[in-house]
């Protein structure tokens, strides 16, 4: 069971994005790394912000991180929310990647046992046939 209820606007894929979404459904977490410098980002662009190169790959990744900020969200944001709350959220730094930071949930672990530092690994929350969400769980 998705740790989001239906109901929530899903994401729309992009052409910058559409691959990081594809990997997710196939339950694989992928990051943009430029071919020209090497910089890692995400969200996925087209463009590198370091050296403005157009060219890119796309590197599939363990998934091991460690929380760099995280929010108890107390206030549904969304009608579908009402009855969700609380939920945390959190900021994911991935070392692995350039450390970029991608957004989520940490799915396991109660809002009093999160710190800044706690490693944590990818998970996937199959939201409907077509979406999955990268979430997150506390590190085995
Ligand atoms: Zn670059």
């Amino acid at each position: 069971m998705p740790y989001l209820p239906a109901g929530l606007p899903l994401p729309q894929p992009t052409d910058a994005d559409a691959p990081f979404w594809e990997a997710a459904r196939r339950h694989e977490l992928v990051v943009q790394r430029c071919t020209e410098c090497g910089t890692f980002r995400h969200s996925p662009q087209p463009c590198c912000y370091n050296c403005q190169s157009f060219n890119y790959e796309w590197v599939k990744i363990k998934g091991n991180g460690v929380i760099f900020s995280y929010t108890n969200v107390v206030h549904p944001v969304h009608p579908a929310l009402k009855d969700r709350v609380p939920f945390n959220v959190v900021l994911v730094e991935l070392p692995e990647a350039g450390n970029v930071r991608i957004v989520g949930n940490l799915v396991d672990t109660p809002f009093e046992d999160l710190y800044v530092g706690m490693p944590v690994e990818v998970t996937f929350d199959d939201m409907d046939e077509g979406t999955t969400l990268p979430q997150w769980k506390r590190a085995s």
